[in-house]
């Protein structure tokens, strides 16, 4: 079985990839994401390409070793987490260039900084 750690990172940034691009309304992250617990709302009847196991057993298992897939799947997950680390240390360049914050500015600021703590991002 797949070990998945449910980050959610899979389920944003959408509009890269063609064969996801219809799960999202522009911004790349897929509705039937729950942002608060990072978990997909539909998991059960996910579609067949969010499912690794299933996209394997569907059109891959004549193709490659499953291991080989878990490998490659394994890889795309690390490189995921390692671009949200680098998103994060560049929001918190960006945030320390900003000279002056005006009040409303820096509590909008301080919501997204939570919301990244809280995934884990920053
Ligand atoms: S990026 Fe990988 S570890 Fe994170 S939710 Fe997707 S499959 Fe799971
Ligand atoms: S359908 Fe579910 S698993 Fe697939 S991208 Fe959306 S939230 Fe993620």
């Amino acid at each position: 079985m797949f070990d998945c750690d449910k980050c959610g990172l899979c389920c944003i940034g959408l509009d890269r990839n063609e064969i996801t691009a219809q799960l999202h309304d522009g911004d790349g992250i897929c509705r039937h994401l729950d942002m608060e617990t990072m978990l997909c709302r539909i998991y059960e009847n996910r579609p067949i390409f969010c499912n690794i196991e299933g996209y394997y057993d569907e059109f891959l298992k004549d193709e490659m070793e499953k291991e080989e897939f878990m490998r490659l799947n394994y890889e795309a997950c690390l490189l995921k987490k390692q671009e949200w680390e680098e998103c994060g240390k560049d929001i918190r360049r960006m945030i320390s260039r900003i000279p002056q914050l005006d009040e409303e500015n820096e509590k909008i600021i301080r919501a997204s900084l939570e919301k990244a703590e809280q995934m884990e991002v920053l």
